[in-house]
């Protein structure tokens, strides 16, 4: 079945049933795993007309893959993009999705509220590359977002739901902003998942995954995604990105002239067969295998992680908690327009007596696993000040909340009641830890 047959049907069926191609001689109800790293030509001239991509058949792994295309169907039709690319992470996604659009010398505004791991590739790293990044703090100012944008700026780049505070984007609100400057949106939409969210419809123009997370959901492999919404208009002001509107390939033609809307993705392809950070058949079959179940376990996860962010907030050992599905979230209403089925399972929340407290209470629980992951089936827990946030100082650190007694949580599918039942105990442990602390001061 392919994409565009699915139309019709909703969101479960799409999740089992899309991108689908019965092939071969067995016909196979399930995605065969294509582990190979070449594909045989039948003869010299189909060898010829594979090069040349007037054959789309496959002919190298890096380049493409029948299971990573099924993957690549399946991802656009959940999230309605036009098409999508399947590469070896989350971080291979993001990195070449905006290098695809910004090159030495460009800009890109960016949330500063991004996963660790892209905040320090666009710091760092693409400032090596001669791209600037402005981070805005205050997401919720659209009037930030347009003040920051340059005649040089290739890309908005944000995250839909941003961890661990859930300072939700007003995705419809920035992307009018980008449009109007000519640049698209690109989201990273790895905590919502297209089950709780589907930012195209919105007016993102490009989705990035880390497929590692809730698509996969079970923490077994690495793999990432860019999908194309398909209707962003490269052609209008050809100028701002000449790798796809200006420069001639050795046919005299534009990517865009040869590509037509597909431009993007194809450079995407392009850069990602050169820098080579290709991804596995069998990641591709195990997040293709994951994506089946990820409505029935993405509605238990959010459903639970509601339950535990109104029990944590009436604990007396709880300063706060940062969960968008919660009336005391200044995000609350973002969270009603944009996350109406639920609002995810990852949030953090903040145990009073700082680091002391946090640090007993986090080697005190039993059935959360300590550990740097999120979406899986099992619950995470994690202390960002010492951990994902520990290259930021304190100062900055302070400023972006994340307080030393903050703990961030990733809620699986348990028993809900299981969980609580293991926090409470950890709490009462922490809070000792917090009074004898107070005592020996
Ligand atoms: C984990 C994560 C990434 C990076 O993905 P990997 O698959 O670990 O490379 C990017 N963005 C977000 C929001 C993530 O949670």
């Amino acid at each position: 079945m392919s994409a565009a047959g699915v139309e019709g049907w909703n969101f479960a069926t799409r999740q089992v049933h899309a991108g689908v191609e019965p092939e071969g001689t067995h016909h196979p109800r399930a995605t065969p795993v294509y582990l190979t790293a070449g594909f045989v030509f039948d003869d010299f001239d189909q060898a010829s007309a594979r090069f040349a991509g007037t054959d789309d058949g496959h002919a190298y792994t890096r380049v493409s893959n029948p299971t990573h295309a099924a993957l690549e169907r399946r991802i656009a039709a959940l999230e309605g993009g036009s098409g999508a690319t399947f590469l070896g992470s989350g971080q291979a996604a993001v990195s070449t999705a905006l290098l695809a659009l910004a090159a030495t010398g460009d800009h890109i505004v960016a949330a500063s509220s991004l996963y660790e791991g892209s905040r320090e590739l666009l710091r760092e790293n693409f400032a090596r590359l001669g791209i600037d990044v402005t981070f805005v703090a205050r997401t919720r100012d659209l009037e930030a977002w347009e003040a920051a944008i340059t005649p040089r700026t290739k890309a908005l780049f944000a995250e839909t739901i941003p961890n661990p505070k859930n300072d939700l984007l007003d995705i419809a609100g920035v992307a009018d902003i980008a449009h109007r400057a000519g640049v698209p949106l690109v989201v990273d939409n790895t905590l919502a998942s297209p089950y709780l969210l589907r930012p195209i419809e919105h007016g993102a123009d490009i989705v990035v995954h880390s497929a590692s997370k809730f698509l996969s959901g079970h923490g077994t492999v690495l793999g990432g995604l860019v999908v194309d919404g398909g209707s962003f208009e490269w052609a209008r002001d050809p100028a701002r990105y000449p790798h796809l509107a200006v420069e001639r390939g050795i046919d005299g033609r534009t990517l865009l002239e040869r590509a037509g809307q597909g431009a993007y993705l194809e450079y995407v392809r392009t850069l990602a067969m050169r820098f080579g950070p290709a991804a596995s058949p069998l990641n591709a079959f195990l997040i293709l295998q994951g994506i089946e179940t990820l409505s029935l376990r993405v509605q238990r996860q959010s459903d639970s992680a509601l339950a535990l962010a109104r029990w944590l907030e009436r604990q007396p050992e709880v300063e706060s908690v940062d969960y968008s599905g919660l009336d005391s979230s200044p995000h609350r209403d973002l969270a009603r327009r944009y996350l109406p089925r639920g609002q995810g399972s990852v949030f953090g929340f903040t145990v009073r007596g700082g680091r002391p407290a946090a640090e007993a209470t986090v080697n005190s629980l039993e059935l959360f696993t300590r550990m740097t992951h999120l979406g899986d089936v099992r619950s995470l827990v994690l202390h960002p000040g010492s951990t994902t946030h520990v290259l930021r100082t304190e100062d900055d650190r302070l400023a972006s909340g994340i307080d030393p007694g903050l703990l961030r949580l990733s809620i699986g599918v348990e028993d809900p009641e299981d969980l609580i039942r293991d926090l409470a105990q950890a709490l009462a442990v922490g809070r000792a830890a917090m009074v004898q602390a107070a005592g020996t001061r």
